[in-house]
């Protein structure tokens, strides 16, 4: 079977290698002049800053036993990205936000209520409340008021004192990795404009080249599907499945620290971001800090379309004790990106994201990519899950 891929993230790759190792033989066109998509690692004060995606978690099983069978070493972040201080709201411990959570994640009937819907009927302290609410916003990186309560017991939002990873080298690493399974090079820089099928021949073409297959996986993000010409039309349902997706918007900042810090987590319950520092695959702590900020307001507020400026005076405000070299600050934006326009999928009150139609074939198409992957959708786990999943689907077939 030829099979084409589009779209080098880790679901296109997930979805390449498995294909590969079935004996399929795999072409995989990528727009970007780089593999990885969301995942983005670059040399930073001495060692590898994560652009997009970051924070390995437990509950991550698949990418974690891809990590192991491919022998791929990790670090060891020391960070609690499940366990941050609130700070710069009304006073609150972190144990009464773990304790607030635990009660919150046993309400009935969470899905279709919003988180903000889900606190009010808790009865909580405004300030646990307010630290939740943040922290939540922040994660799923989309407003509290649209964002479906079930998040308060899954996925990104996790809370609890579990530790969190990263790639040795940086997780792009992982896209490479894979990539290299192939027989055949990834095409970077190449954009798939249209995918045309009749009977059993398909053709792919890109500005400059045109394969023909016996099937495809599409695992671009639902952002951008539209951009590629699908002849016959891809159905009403899975249209409108697209459209509906929501994205969440985030922003990362990365500053040199004078004198390294141990790991650390602070959140800004009014600023709707976090500060970070961790430890290096030495196991030392690295000479940076990092930044979060989930939600388009927070982002906004932050001006970080206008540079680090603003943001660096916050974290001064929020972590007196971190020493910046200001002048070496990098931020990273995926608003205005335009191969995704957005961070993540968000799990919306509005739209749901868990809706079966995102990841139905059609013809000789199978689907993949984060938004694909239900309640794992907005996490490499999801990509990677989505990518095997659609390879399955198309050797079954
Ligand atoms: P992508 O990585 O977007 O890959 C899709 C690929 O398709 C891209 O390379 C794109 O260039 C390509 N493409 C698009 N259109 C075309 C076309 N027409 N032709 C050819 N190629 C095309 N996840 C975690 O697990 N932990 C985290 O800590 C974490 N933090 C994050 C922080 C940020 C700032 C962001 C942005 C994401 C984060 N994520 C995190 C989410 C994670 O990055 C994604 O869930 C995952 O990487 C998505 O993989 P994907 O393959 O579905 O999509």
């Amino acid at each position: 079977m030829r099979v084409i891929v589009i779209g080098a993230g880790l679901a296109g790759l997930a979805a390449a290698e498995e294909l590969h190792h079935a004996g399929a033989d795999v072409t995989v066109f990528e727009a970007r002049d780089r593999l990885g998509g969301r995942v983005w690692s670059v040399p930073f004060a001495g060692a590898m800053a994560e652009r997009g995606a970051e924070f390995i978690l437990p509950h991550d099983t698949e990418l974690l036993a891809m990590a192991r069978r491919l022998e791929m070493p990790l670090v060891r972040k020391g960070t609690l990205y499940g366990n941050r201080e609130p700070r710069g709201g009304e006073p609150v411990t972190r144990e009464q936000v773990t304790t607030a959570m635990e009660e919150l994640a046993a309400l009935p009937e969470l899905e279709g209520e919003t988180v903000y819907g889900a606190l009010t009927r808790a009865r909580l302290e405004s300030g646990v409340a307010d630290a939740i609410a943040a922290r939540l916003e922040v994660s799923c990186a989309y407003a509290a008021d649209d964002l479906d309560a079930s998040v308060l017991r899954e996925g990104a939002g996790a809370f609890g004192d579990f530790d969190t990873h990263t790639f040795v080298g940086g997780n792009q690493r992982l896209a490479r990795r894979l990539a290299g399974e192939l027989d055949e090079p990834v095409h970077l820089s190449s954009p798939v404009r249209s995918i045309r099928w009749s009977g059993r021949e398909m053709n792919v073409c890109t500005e400059t080249t045109e394969a023909s297959a016996d099937a495809a996986v599409v695992a671009v993000p639902a952002s951008v599907v539209d951009q590629i010409e699908f002849k016959p039309p891809l159905g009403e349902q899975k249209v409108d499945a697209h459209r509906a997706v929501r994205y969440g918007q985030a922003a990362k900042l990365f500053v040199p620290l004078r004198t390294p810090a141990p790991p650390s987590q602070t959140l800004s319950v009014p600023g709707r971001w976090w500060c970070y520092t961790q430890l290096g695959a030495d196991r030392q702590p690295l000479r940076f800090a990092a930044a979060f900020a989930g939600s388009p307001g927070a982002i906004e507020a932050l001006d970080v379309a206008n540079g680090p400026g603003p943001w660096l005076d916050a974290i001064e405000q929020l972590r007196p004790d971190l020493e910046l070299d200001r002048d070496q600050a990098m931020v990273s934006t995926w608003d205005q990106d335009p191969w995704v326009r957005g961070a993540y999928s968000a799990r919306a009150a509005s739209a749901s994201i868990l809706n079966p139609e995102l990841s139905r074939g059609q013809g000789p198409l199978a689907f993949a990519g984060e938004h694909t992957a239900g309640r794992w959708h907005g996490l490499m786990e999801g990509a990677i899950r989505s990518g095997r999943r659609a390879a399955r689907e198309l050797l079954s077939r």
